[in-house]
């Protein structure tokens, strides 16, 4: 007689969408996990049978898939979430985000801020976040804490942020926060410089320098605005990405967030040197910088994540509702329909996030020896009813609020809608306080 699996844990499915390149979806599906990781996926009746004593978790209405993937976020933004909106750029960042942030944004605001963040994110499917902000070791402290996955930086600045008055003091933050959390199960530590019109030619270099000293992503904003992008061939003789490749720091540890404006030769650039770019269009909209060639970069090559950016500029962390906006907005500004279909919007998601931040071999897709984040998103409300093709309905019919349970490393830190890491009415709580005190 076989001797039963020792699984952890057995997710039983209505149906599982592993988003393997062509595995069609398995219908009453299971995903085995134990160890933190998939070890078999199966049908439920088949995995039951093999280890009928297992601890299961009834996702027998929902979709089963890999967790959504965030490549771009200031997760402690969400304490600025509608503080000023309808507002040019500038004034925007200069006269509300700024002061706001030199004002309130402690140590003690930023981990709650992230906990507020960790929380929407993980409610709506989100298991893997990138995060670039101040304060990076206590956003790795809260998001371990939380049971989530995360990229995570100090971001470099030409200026003082709330937490460092020079750039030399952000990179020795830098150095701790890679020393300190490599290895990590969960957390792996970024590098951040703002953008190329911020970060001066010698600091850059730097960045990139301690980047690949660790192995770890270089998170930056880059062109995306018209101005920046004028500016710099104004100055500097070169758009933003070509002056980048110029000082050496393109290279396929780089997430590039926005990409807005690039012409031909800077779309070759990001593909020949395997850029990942992070596609962030509900903030793109919102701060009216202008729609990315999205469609040019994956026909060149260039790697594609999708990011929700801070929430000052977007303004939840519902990273469904990216995916059914950059779905429809390249549709129109392409005028053609069959414009960046729904798998391709998807996989940019999950696998696609994943790949970009170095991930791509841990998460991302469901298969045996991949680490076990999974998010189970309901199928039994009128507007998820009925179902065809799970990559058009995810990315057009499903909502962050169609959560159920999500699983990270094997954890379940949702069950029925719930947080099983976090107090939610206390992190509400203490988040109104501060935002009272934010707007005075
Ligand atoms: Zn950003």
């Amino acid at each position: 007689m076989n001797t039963p699996p020792t699984w952890d844990l057995l997710v039983l499915g209505q149906s599982v969408l592993t988003l393997e390149p062509g595995v069609a979806p398995i219908e009453k599906g299971a995903v085995a996990i134990a160890d933190g990781k998939i070890v078999e996926i199966g049908l439920v009746s088949d995995l039951l049978e093999k280890a009928p004593t297992c601890e299961v978790l009834d996702a027998g209405n929902c979709l089963v898939m890999p967790g959504l993937v965030n490549t771009h976020s200031h997760l402690a933004m969400s304490l600025l979430r509608g503080l000023a909106d309808d507002l040019p750029l500038k004034t925007w960042l200069e006269e509300h985000i700024w002061p706001a942030e030199g004002q309130h944004m402690d140590r003690e605001t930023v981990a709650l801020g992230t906990q507020l963040a960790a929380a929407e994110q993980l409610l709506g499917g989100i298991t893997t976040t990138a995060d670039m902000y101040f304060f990076a070791d206590a956003v790795c402290e809260v998001l371990a804490e939380a049971g989530m996955r995360g990229v995570i930086a100090e971001s470099l600045i030409d200026a003082s942020t709330p937490r460092c008055a020079t750039p030399e003091e952000m990179t020795a933050k830098q150095r701790e926060l890679c020393e300190g959390w490599q290895n990590h199960p969960l957390i792996t530590p970024s590098i951040a410089a703002h953008a190329p019109y911020t970060v001066c030619a010698a600091n850059l270099i730097k960045e990139a320098e301690l980047a690949e000293e660790f192995g770890v992503p270089l998170q930056i904003h880059l062109s995306e605005t018209r101005w920046e992008v004028e500016t710099s061939i104004e100055q500097k003789g070169a758009s933003p990405v070509a002056y980048l490749e110029g000082l050496g720091f393109l290279s396929e540890q780089v997430v590039a967030a926005h990409c807005v404006h690039l012409d031909r030769r800077d779309i070759e650039i990001l593909a020949e040197n395997r850029v990942g770019v992070s596609h962030n269009p509900v903030s793109n909209l919102k701060l009216a910088s202008g729609v990315a060639p999205v469609p040019e970069m994956l026909e060149a090559g260039v790697r594609l994540g999708l990011g929700t950016d801070g929430a000052a500029s977007n303004n939840t962390l519902d990273l469904l509702r990216d995916l059914q906006i950059a779905a429809l907005l390249h549709k129109s500004v392409s005028g053609d329909p069959t414009t960046l279909p729904a798998a391709t919007v998807l996989s940019a998601a999950t696998n696609g996030g994943a790949e970009i931040l170095g991930l791509g071999d841990r998460v991302g897709v469901l298969k045996p020896g991949m680490e076990a984040d999974i998010a189970c998103f309901a199928l039994d409300k009128a507007h998820t009813t009925p179902i065809y093709d799970p990559w058009s309905h995810m990315v057009f019919a499903a909502r962050a609020a169609d959560t159920r349970h999500v699983i990270v490393r094997g954890k379940v830190v949702v069950r029925d809608r719930q947080l099983t890491t976090m107090d939610l009415d206390e992190i509400r709580a203490k988040s109104t306080k501060v935002a009272a005190r934010i707007s005075g």
